[in-house]
């Protein structure tokens, strides 16, 4: 089994999404006596991580408890931890989290600045909705969620399911190219098989998806089909837990085979409806509040004098990567609205290429 410098089984690690990020970071910790591990789900406060030996139960260590009441980092699933291994049996103790490449969270109801870890390490979102007609195909809708994964840290893929009810797919693709910029956007039919391997080739081994949408697009049924089995229910309706907990013990984040894997918990099936609750203004208050302390009331914060956000970064008070994050998604936001103001006539020529290109597999596909 190949095994990396410290000795870890790697293959299951990097099937994981383990990789030279997450390895640099747990080398920084300096701590032979832990093990790297994957939170792959969380039921309250007690946890069950995935590292080289398998699945295990975990715990959250006295001082991870005490970081996190002071603003630190809570696990959540998706995380990667460095864990005391458990004794025969036993419970493994996850000691440190490592830092996170992307995370979807929500402000804690009630709270104006605390915030919830919905998931964590989640690369690609993929965008479900469904072409069945009616309300399952909302430009807008696919617009927050666009937003909302560009303020996680991870990328956007827009998936339109149900495409074996479609009559006029490539229509429904320019519509979404145009709210969308340069995002993929994928067509698939999850009941009929169709477009899967477009997806599953962005689902490559070693990256992590999660699926969002509102309920009823289709998302279980992909999923399954990408696992090849009939793992999650189908049609069910699944209660709305406003709070975020839950008391589930099945894996929220599960290898497919032959490509990488995905995150499933309630809390990103549920993310944009809190989204809707906080407003999306709300994902940066500490940048918000530090912005009332620039010299010009609209710093961009990228090169103006006498910025108060860039002074933070630099004061090391504010981590440079969540401004990134912060002003990609404001760029982001210019660039929805300029494209609904139709400035996506200027690709045009292209995106049509690209979609007769898209429509002639889709029709191989099929036939
Ligand atoms: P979720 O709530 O997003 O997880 O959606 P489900 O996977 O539970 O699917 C909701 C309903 O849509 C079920 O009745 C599925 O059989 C149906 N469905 C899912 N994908 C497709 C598809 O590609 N084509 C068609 N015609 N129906 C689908
Ligand atoms: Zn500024």
């Amino acid at each position: 089994m190949p095994e990396d410098d410290k000795g870890h089984d790697a293959s299951v690690l990097v099937e994981l999404g383990w990789d030279s990020y997450f390895s640099a970071e747990f080398g920084k910790l300096d701590r032979p006596d832990l093990v790297p591990a994957r939170v792959v789900n969380q039921a309250r406060d007690s946890y069950r991580v995935h590292g080289a030996d398998g699945d295990v139960a975990a715990m959250s260590s006295g001082r991870i408890l005490h970081d996190s009441a002071m603003g630190g980092l809570c696990p959540a699933v998706g995380d990667w931890v460095a864990v005391r291994p458990a004794g025969a049996g036993g419970t493994a103790v996850m000691e440190a989290v490592l830092p996170r490449k992307s995370t979807f969270s929500r402000k804690v109801p009630g709270s104006r600045t605390e915030e919830q870890v919905v998931a964590a390490n989640i690369d690609l979102a993929f965008i479900v909705s469904g072409l069945d007609g009616g309300r399952n195909l909302n430009l807008r809708r696919i617009e927050r969620y666009l937003t909302l994964t560009w303020a996680s840290g991870a990328s956007p893929v827009v998936v339109l399911n149900k495409a074996d009810l479609a009559a006029d797919i490539p229509s429904h693709i320019e519509d979404i190219r145009r709210a969308a910029g340069e995002v993929p956007v994928l067509a698939t039919s999850a009941t009929e098989g169709l477009g899967l391997d477009v997806l599953k080739e962005h689902l490559v081994r070693g990256t992590t998806g999660a699926f969002l949408g509102p309920s009823g697009v289709g998302k279980s049924s992909i999923i399954n089909a990408l696992l090849g089995e009939q793992r999650l229910k189908v049609g069910e309706v699944r209660r709305r837990s406003f709070r975020g907990r839950h008391t589930t013990s099945h894996r929220e984040l599960f290898l497919l085979p032959g490509s990488g894997a995905v995150i499933d918990t309630p809390g990103i099936r549920e993310i944009q409806l809190w989204a809707d609750e906080d407003a999306l203004s709300g994902a940066f208050p500490d940048i918000e509040r530090l912005a009332d302390g620039c010299r010009f009331s609209d710093c961009t914060h990228e090169s103006e004098p006498g910025c108060a956000v860039r002074n933070a970064v630099e004061a090391g008070k504010l981590d440079a990567e969540r401004l990134g994050s912060y002003l990609k998604l404001k760029k982001e936001v210019r660039y929805l609205e300029l494209h609904q103001e139709g400035r996506a006539r200027l690709e045009h020529k292209a995106k049509w290429k690209q979609i007769s290109k898209w429509a002639k597999s889709f029709h191989r596909l099929r036939g």
